[in-house]
């Protein structure tokens, strides 16, 4: 049996190494915290070979004082904390006092560096951890440090980093996630010699969103911004008709820090259900201000995750903002945002209704108000499925159950706020069989549903009584509602989308279905009914409730064009 010995310092330092740069682009991150910690306005990172060959990250911070140049690549050395209780209110982006020691271990490093005060600058070399040079140096107020041939001398590191092109790709990430984070920092990337990336560090979040995603983004975005009981959140949200087939545009920093969070997405996918097609993803950057001594950085080796003292009360402020700024933002509010100047591809979902009546879903105007000219012209019923009908720019093929379902889902959901839900008593209560899932379901959520007009309560283990749904429900099969709401609720991600989930049920159960004969009368009805909704282009479930087809792909396909 191999006896149990003490590591040598070296590997000691090379294996902590190992957890904190993994890859070039770790390296490249630590290096900003540091550039940022030091109080830089101005941030430059230049690679080679994908940082491979070398990464350089120079700053106009405070620099470094000479004597202290090489305690710096000591393990466990920082100015940044001094005490516990320094650890408990961090506002340094650093703290472990590990980064420059686990670089230097695996690369060579170079370091010039000149504090603010100072008059001469000084310089530093060193070889996989070994210190092979000092000296004084002329050098800009600042730091410039080098690191070169990284994990030249860790082979089995060095297999695991992939081609130049995703470490350079990993990079610009991290450079990026950097100028949303901290948008009054001037970051510049370049890669081998060509500069890449520029932020214009005005301080303005509008100006890191462009400078990452470009103006079309940018001015397709939304501001949000609120706050409550110390926690802040600024944020800008894409609008409906811009979204993403995965996660990867949503950008969430806390106190400037970028951080992966697990729930924030979740939540802002919440915000726009509704809004998008199921599957699809918005574009956010989404800065929170915390109080420092709720955020703990350390709970993550390259410190990408936080723990923070109150989630669920983050999670209900960026939910409620978001889906604020999202209601305000939507068609009625500002129409010419959402009209697309030429719509020339099939807009699925993204596309509104031309409204030619003016939306007032808010403002208390009975419906008898508006205009009894709908927009659009409807020609007929296509597969028992389909209205189709034609507006003023090309034909509009009307999805009747998904459309129906929107117009339910918003007539409850205005009654339920108005806390006016028609309901409809049973002669007798029913009782209804219900799975041990379904029965928690109930237990969880019977004041809710009842004040949806759903009046359950459980009978036994197996059974519930019903003695009310909603009028809107009054011709559906009540069993059928009753266990298509209670399945609904039993896997819900957070607990205030209940109401969403249960709306939504509900209307899908009163609505007409695919497959039943409607006449010229009620589909116009229906098309009038879904112009007036604030979200006509999709269903509570995030389908499409219509498809566009504009005079232009009309004569496209027809070889007119
Ligand atoms: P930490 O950031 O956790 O303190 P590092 O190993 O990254 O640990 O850095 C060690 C120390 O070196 C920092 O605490 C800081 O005092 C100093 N330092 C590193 N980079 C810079 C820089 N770019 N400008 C000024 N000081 C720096
Ligand atoms: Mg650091």
């Amino acid at each position: 049996m191999a006896r149990i010995r003490l590591m040598p310092e070296s590997l000691i330092l090379k294996i902590a190494a190992g957890e904190i740069v993994d890859r070039p682009a770790s390296a490249v991150k630590e290096l900003i915290d540091n550039a940022v910690d030091a109080g830089a306005d101005t941030v430059r990172v230049d690679v080679r070979d994908g940082g491979m060959k070398s990464l350089t990250v120079t700053d106009n911070g405070w620099g470094i004082a000479r004597d202290d140049l090489p305690l710096a690549f000591a393990s466990h050395a920082t100015s940044k904390v001094r005490n516990l209780e320094d650890l408990a209110h961090l506002t340094t982006l650093g703290f472990r006092g590990e980064a420059l020691a686990s670089i230097a271990a695996v690369s060579r490093v170079e370091i010039q560096t000149r504090a603010q005060d100072d008059n001469v600058g000084s310089t530093l070399s060193i070889e996989y951890g070994r210190i092979v040079r000092e000296s004084a140096a002329a050098a800009p107020a600042g730091t410039r440090i080098s690191v070169l041939d990284l994990f030249s001398n860790v082979p089995a590191r060095k297999k695991f980093v992939r081609s130049v092109r995703a470490e350079g790709g990993q990079i610009a990430s991290v450079v990026w996630q950097y100028a949303l984070a901290r948008p009054s920092v001037h970051f510049v990337l370049s890669m081998d010699g060509r500069d890449v990336f520029e932020s214009t560090g005005t301080g303005r979040l509008l100006d890191a969103l462009a400078a990452v995603y470009g103006t079309t983004v940018a001015e397709q975005s939304i501001p949000v911004e609120a706050e409550k009981d110390g926690l802040r959140v600024e944020a800008l949200i894409s609008l409906p008709q811009l979204s993403r087939p995965n996660r990867s545009a949503i950008h969430i920093a806390v106190n400037g820090r970028p951080v992966n969070s697990r729930s924030v997405p979740f939540v802002l996918d919440e915000a726009y259900s509704g809004y998008l097609m199921v599957g699809r993803h918005p574009l956010a950057v989404l800065n929170l201000a915390l109080p420092p001594a709720e955020v703990d950085p350390n709970i993550h080796p390259s410190k990408l995750e936080v723990r923070v003292t109150r989630d669920r009360e983050i999670n209900s402020l960026v939910f409620h903002a978001v889906s604020g700024a999202l209601m305000d933002a939507r068609p009625g509010a500002t129409e010419s945002m959402f009209l697309p100047a030429e719509v020339d591809l099939p807009n699925v979902g993204a596309s509104p209704l031309p409204l030619g009546i003016e939306s007032k879903a808010d403002d208390g105007a009975s419906p008898d108000l508006i205009s009894e000219t709908p927009a659009l012209r409807v020609f007929g019923q296509s597969n028992r499925t389909f209205i189709v009908a034609e507006g003023p720019n090309g034909i509009y093929m009307i999805d009747q159950h998904a459309a129906h379902e929107r117009i339910l889902f918003d007539r409850l959901d205005a009654a339920l706020d108005a806390h006016n839900v028609p309901v409809q008593p049973l002669l007798e209560p029913l009782s209804i069989p219900v799975s041990p899932g379904q029965m928690q379901s109930l237990e969880e959520n019977g004041p809710l549903l009842a004040s949806m007009g759903l009046a359950l309560e459980p009978f036994g283990t197996d059974t519930c009584l019903l003695r009310s749904v909603p009028a809107i429900s009054a011709g559906a099969s009540p069993s059928e509602l009753v266990g298509e709401v209670l399945s609904e609720l039993e896997t819900l991600p957070r607990a205030d989308s209940a109401r969403e989930r249960a709306l939504a049920a509900m209307a899908c159960k009163a609505a007409v279905k695919a497959g039943m004969t409607l006449d010229l009368q009620e589909m116009r009805e229906i098309v009038m009914q879904l112009e007036r909704t604030p979200r006509p282009s999709t269903c509570p479930h995030g389908r499409p409730t219509m498809i566009h087809l504009s005079h232009m792909q009309l004569e496209r396909e027809f070889g007119r064009r």
